[in-house]
């Protein structure tokens, strides 16, 4: 069962792909982490999407659908492979499409979508209370996952600051092109009746069991 996971920064999506591998076995497949490894790997995608990455371009789809067929393989190849959760890809529909064409070609295809929709104004407030720590990047929220101690990791004892990214008008920006982009590409998958919203504004155990049920379903 290979899904996708649509949810803007900050719904909760991490989470909740943790939960779903825990409950599941699908394997998370995050676009962004995928281009980072094979870029340290120097593989041959990886080589071709380098340039792109360092001029602060967008990678074409071609190279990114090639090593998300890549992850497919791999993660199929392993004894008890149950599927894959796209994260990160496709944000649009001409993506979608190329993506459908792709898997279809390998004998592949995308069994269900979940949309973990919240309020864009909860967003903004999750986002804006992010702390990161520096050894390791653990995230932390003020409002919704505080550290113990202000300022101080719980794993590590490092240092937590907020990235410059956080900013009110940066974040604001963020949240305007993931929605507009979005709701197009949500419509694509409606049609082709694979889509579930998830209402991600609740705790987090309440969401997973929502998301389970409604896979549940789809098999
Ligand atoms: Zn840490």
């Amino acid at each position: 069962m290979n899904i996708i996971m649509i949810g803007a920064q900050g719904s909760g999506k991490g989470t909740q792909a943790e939960a779903l591998e825990r409950a599941l076995g699908l394997k998370p497949c995050s676009s962004g982490d995928l281009l980072r490894e094979h870029i340290a790997k120097g593989t041959e995608l990886g080589l071709k999407a380098k340039p792109y990455v360092e001029r602060g371009d967008l990678v074409p789809d071609e190279l990114v659908i090639g090593m998300i067929l890549d992850f497919l393989r791999a993660s199929q190849a392993q004894p008890g492979a149950r599927g894959v959760i796209l994260d990160g890809f496709p944000r649009n529909i001409p993506q979608a499409e190329k993506l459908d064409a792709e898997l279809a070609a390998a004998g592949q295809r995308i069994d269900a979508v979940i949309s973990l929709e919240v309020p864009r104004e909860l967003l903004q407030g999750r986002l804006s209370g992010r702390w990161v720590c520096r050894a390791q990047g653990h995230v932390y929220n003020a409002q919704t996952n505080p550290p113990r101690v202000a300022g101080v990791c719980d794993v590590d004892g490092s240092e937590l600051y907020q990235r410059s990214d956080d900013t009110p008008e940066k974040i604001e920006r963020r949240l305007d092109i993931f929605f507009r982009e979005t709701v197009k590409l949500l419509d694509y998958y409606e049609r082709q009746g694979k889509l579930t919203r998830i209402n991600g504004a609740r705790p987090i155990d309440e969401v997973t069991r929502d998301m389970l049920a409604a896979l549940g379903a789809r098999r």
